[in-house]
C-alpha cells in the first residue's frame, strides 16, 4: 500500500564508483528484499569528470559483483583487471636488512581456531611472518595466480580482490544497472536543491530544467559533497594531524612488451615524504606518489615519482595529474534524508584501499535496513553515523600503525613518530602487543574492516617484538599441529595446482570461467 509516509524513490547523485556500485546494490536488494516498489534514480553531470583513480579492491568486491549480478569473466575482460593478493610494503621498516613484507589478503592458516602468531614467535622467527603463516604470503610474490581455470568466478584457493581500470569500472557497472537492474539514468548538472521546512531534502533543479523530486538522496558527488557539504553544511574533520599525506600525483604506464608479469599485489614503496603504489592491471600499470605538502613540495614531489618510474623500467609516461585533498571524514554520513557515500564522505590516502570497500559497506547497510517509511529515518540515521564513525577510526588508526613502526630517518617519517600524532587508542594496542600478540579479543565489531589478523601481518612484518612469554605461547601451540609445518604442505601443492598471474589474465581474455 502506498502512503505519503512511504519511501519509494532513491536518487542518487554522481555517476563516480560509489554512485554506480551503491546503485547496483540497493536495486539488487531492494528486488531482492520484494521492496520493487521503491526506484533508484542516478543523476550525473557530463561536464564534471570523476575523480579516476581508485584502482585497487578488498576482496570484499568479489561478494559485491556477484550479489548484483555480474559476471566475473565480463567484469576482467571489460575493466583490464587483474588479481590483487595483498598489498606488498617495500622500504617501510627503513633498517638494513630486507626491507619488505607482505599484507596478504588470506588469513593466517588456521585463523579461528589457534593464533599462529603465538607459533611463529616460539618456532617460526627465522622466517617471514607472512610465509609462515599462509601460503599465500610465499606464493603471491613468486606471481602465482589465486585461482586456476578451472576454479568457479568469484571461488579461489588464496584468497583475492582486483586491480582495475577505475572509468572503464563506473562504465560497466552503469551499463548493467540500467539494463538489468531497473536503474533509471538522468545527466545534468544539480543547480539548486529544494527542501522542505523539516528541513528533508524534497528535489533537484538540473542545470537541462528538468527537477528530480526524491524521498531519499544519496550524495555520491565526489569531494564535492554537494548535498551533506554544501547543502547540510555538515564539516569535514581533518585528520591531518594523523596521516599527513594531502596530495597524489598519478600516473598510467604502459608495458614494455604486453606479456610481462603482472604483480598480484600492490606494490607500495615508502619514499621521503610518503610513498609510491605501483597497481598492476592487465594492460598497465597505475603508479602514483602520495605525499604531505607539509613535508615536500610538488617539485621535489615530482622528482620522485621521476625516480621511481625510471628505476622500475617505464617508459613514454605522461605528465602525472596532480590531485589534492584534505585528509579526513563528515562530522555525520547520514542526515535526515540524506547519506553521502564515497568520497563525499570522506577520503583519507589510499594506503590499504580503504576507500571502494566503505562505499561497498555503506551501499549494503543502507540497502539492508533500507528505511521503507519516513519514521524509520531518525533512528536508521544514529545508527548509520555510529557504526561508520567507528570505521573511520579503525581505518586511522590501523593506516598510522604502517608509520609508527618505521625506523626511517626525515623529517617526516620522525613527525609520524610523534606520540601526541598517535591515536591514544592504538596507543594502548601497541603497549598490550609487547605482551601478546594480537588476536580475536582486539575485534571491537563484528564487522571491523582490519581483523586482529591484519594488524599481525602489519606489526610483524615490520619487525614489531612481542615478549609473550613461554606460558602464553604454551597454551597456544601446546598439542595442536604445526600451522607453519601445514603451511608449507599447502604452498607446495598450490605451486604445482595454478598458474602464474599473467597465465591465467591471458586465458580469461579466450576462455570464460566457469560459473555454478
Ligand atoms: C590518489 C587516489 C588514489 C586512490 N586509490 C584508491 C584505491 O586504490 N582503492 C580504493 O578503494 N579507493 C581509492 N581511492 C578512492 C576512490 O578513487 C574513490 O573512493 C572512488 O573513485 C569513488 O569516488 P566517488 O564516486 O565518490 O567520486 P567521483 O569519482 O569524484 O564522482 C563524482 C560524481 O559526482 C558527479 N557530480 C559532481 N557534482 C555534481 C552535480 N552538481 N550534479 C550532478 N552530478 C555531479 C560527477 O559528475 C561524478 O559523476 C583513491 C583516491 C585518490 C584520490
Amino acid at each position: 500500500m502506498t502512503t505519503a509516509n512511504n519511501i519509494e524513490k532513491v536518487v542518487i547523485v554522481g555517476g563516480g564508483s560509489a554512485g554506480w556500485l551503491t546503485a547496483g546494490v540497493l536495486a539488487a536488494t531492494l528486488r531482492r528484499r520484494g521492496l520493487d516498489s521503491v526506484s533508484v534514480t542516478l543523476i550525473e553531470a557530463p561536464g564534471i569528470a570523476t575523480i579516476g583513480v581508485g584502482e585497487g579492491t578488498w576482496p570484499s568486491m568479489r561478494s559485491t559483483l556477484k550479489s548484483i549480478g555480474l559476471s566475473e569473466t565480463d567484469f576482467i575482460r571489460h575493466c583490464d583487471a587483474a588479481f590483487k593478493q595483498g598489498t606488498c610494503f617495500s622500504g617501510w621498516k627503513g633498517s638494513a636488512d630486507a626491507d619488505q613484507y607482505l599484507h596478504p589478503f588470506t588469513l593466517p592458516q588456521n585463523y579461528h581456531d589457534s593464533n599462529s602468531a603465538a607459533e611463529w614467535l616460539q618456532n617460526g622467527q627465522g622466517m617471514r611472518f607472512s610465509d609462515a603463516v599462509t601460503a599465500q604470503g610465499r606464493l603471491a610474490p613468486l606471481g602465482y595466480a589465486p585461482k586456476s581455470m578451472a576454479t568457479p568466478e568469484y571461488a579461489f584457493y588464496l584468497n583475492y580482490g582486483y586491480h582495475l581500470n577505475a572509468g572503464k569500472f563506473a562504465e560497466l557497472l552503469r551499463e548493467h544497472c540500467i539494463e538489468n537492474l531497473g536503474v533509471v539514468h538522468r545527466l545534468g548538472e544539480v543547480r539548486r536543491v529544494r527542501a522542505a521546512d523539516s528541513g528533508n531534502l524534497l528535489g533537484l533543479e538540473l542545470d537541462t530544467g528538468e527537477y528530480l523530486s526524491g524521498d531519499f538522496f544519496v550524495d555520491c558527488t565526489g569531494m564535492r559533497a554537494l548535498l551533506l557539504g554544501e547543502h547540510f553544511g555538515v564539516p569535514l574533520k581533518s585528520c591531518a594531524d594523523v596521516l599527513f599525506n594531502d596530495t597524489a600525483l598519478a600516473v598510467q604506464v604502459p608495458y614494455a612488451d604486453p606479456d610481462q608479469p603482472v604483480a598480484s599485489c600492490t606494490i607500495s614503496t615508502a619514499q621521503e615524504a610518503g610513498w609510491v603504489w605501483d597497481i598492476g592491471l592487465s594492460n598497465r600499470r597505475g603508479v602514483g606518489y602520495v605525499y604531505s605538502q607539509a613535508h615536500s613540495d610538488d617539485d621535489s614531489a615530482g622528482k620522485v615519482l621521476e625516480r621511481y618510474l625510471a628505476a622500475s623500467g617505464a617508459f613514454d609516461t605522461p605528465e602525472p595529474r596532480r590531485i589534492r585533498f584534505t585528509p579526513g571524514y563528515r562530522e555525520r554520513f547520514w542526515t535526515r534524508n540524506c547519506l553521502a557515500i564515497g568520497m563525499a564522505a570522506g577520503f583519507i590516502e589510499p594506503l590499504e584501499a580503504s576507500a571502494l570497500v566503505l562505499v561497498e559497506l555503506s551501499a549494503r547497510y543502507l540497502a539492508e535496513d533500507f528505511p521503507v517509511t519516513q519514521d524509520m529515518l531518525p533512528a536508521a540515521e544514529r545508527s548509520f553515523n555510529r557504526r561508520f564513525a567507528h570505521h573511520w577510526h579503525m581505518i586511522i588508526d590501523f593506516l598510522k600503525l604502517h608509520y609508527v613502526l618505521s625506523k626511517r630517518g626525515g623529517e617526516y617519517w620522525q613527525d609520524h613518530r610523534r606520540r601526541e600524532s598517535i591515536p591514544e587508542f592504538l596507543q594502548d594496542r601497541l603497549a598490550l602487543w609487547k605482551y601478546r600478540p594480537p588476536w580475536h579479543q582486539d575485534a571491537i565489531a563484528s564487522d571491523d574492516m582490519f581483523p586482529p589478523a591484519s594488524y599481525q601481518y602489519v606489526l610483524y612484518g615490520m619487525g614489531f617484538a612481542t615478549d609473550a612469554g613461554d606460558s602464553q605461547v604454551m597454551a597456544a601451540t601446546t598439542g595442536r599441529p604445526s600451522v607453519i609445518d601445514e603451511v608449507s604442505r599447502l604452498a607446495g601443492k598450490l605451486e604445482r595446482q595454478l598458474p602464474a598471474h599473467r597465465d591465467l589474465l591471458n586465458r580469461i581474455r579466450e576462455h570464460r570461467l566457469p560459473t555454478v
